[in-house]
C-alpha cells in the first residue's frame, strides 16, 4: 500500500478501491469476450476484425493491470477469484454464440458503450477528491471509446458490403 496515497484519499478510499474492482470484472470479461471472439470469428472482413479484437482483448488487459496498480496502492485487494468478476460486474458478458462478425461486433459495442459509462461515472466521482484515479478512468475511457469507434467504423464497413453487388 501507499500510506500516503491511501491518506490523500481519505475516507473515500474504501468506495474508490470497490468501484476500480467492479471495473476489474468487467476488464476481465471484455479480455475474454473480445480474446474468444478473436478465435471464433466468421464471416466477411474476418481477418479484419479478428485482428481488431486481439488488439483490444491486449488493451482491456492493459487496463486490468492499471487498475490493480491503483487498488494496491490504495491499500486494496483486487479481486483475488474469477468467482467474482460475475458478482461484480457492472457490464456482465456477451456469450458469443452466434459467431457471424456483425453479431460479434454488436455484441461488442454493446460492452464498450457500458464501459465508456463506468469510466466516465468513476472520473465524475473522483475528479474532486482522487486526481489520480481520476486521471486513471479518464485514460482508460479515452481507449473505450477508440474502441467503440474501431468496432463501429468495421460494421459500418461490413454493412456497406451490400452495395458491391
Ligand atoms: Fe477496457
Ligand atoms: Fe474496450
Ligand atoms: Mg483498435
Amino acid at each position: 500500500m501507499g500510506t500516503k496515497a491511501r491518506e490523500l484519499v481519505g475516507e473515500h478510499a474504501d468506495k474508490i478501491v470497490e468501484l476500480l474492482n467492479r471495473a476489474l470484472a468487467d476488464e476481465w470479461l471484455a479480455y475474454y469476450q473480445y480474446w474468444i471472439g478473436s478465435k471464433v470469428v466468421k464471416g466477411p472482413m474476418k481477418s479484419a476484425v479478428e485482428a481488431e479484437l486481439v488488439q483490444h482483448a491486449q488493451d482491456e488487459l492493459r487496463h486490468a493491470d492499471m487498475l490493480v496498480m491503483r487498488i494496491l496502492e490504495l491499500g486494496g485487494t483486487p479481486i483475488l477469484t474469477p468467482k467474482k468478476w460475475f458478482e461484480l460486474t457492472n457490464c456482465g458478458y456477451e456469450t458469443p454464440e452466434n459467431p457471424f462478425v456483425k453479431k460479434i461486433l454488436e455484441q461488442n459495442i454493446k460492452g464498450e458503450q457500458c464501459a465508456i459509462d463506468v469510466y466516465n461515472q468513476i472520473a465524475k466521482l473522483t475528479k474532486e477528491i482522487d486526481p489520480v484515479t481520476y486521471n486513471l478512468a479518464v485514460q482508460i475511457m479515452t481507449d473505450e471509446m477508440e474502441h467503440e469507434e474501431d468496432l463501429q467504423s468495421l460494421l459500418e464497413d461490413l454493412e456497406n458490403m451490400k452495395f458491391l453487388k
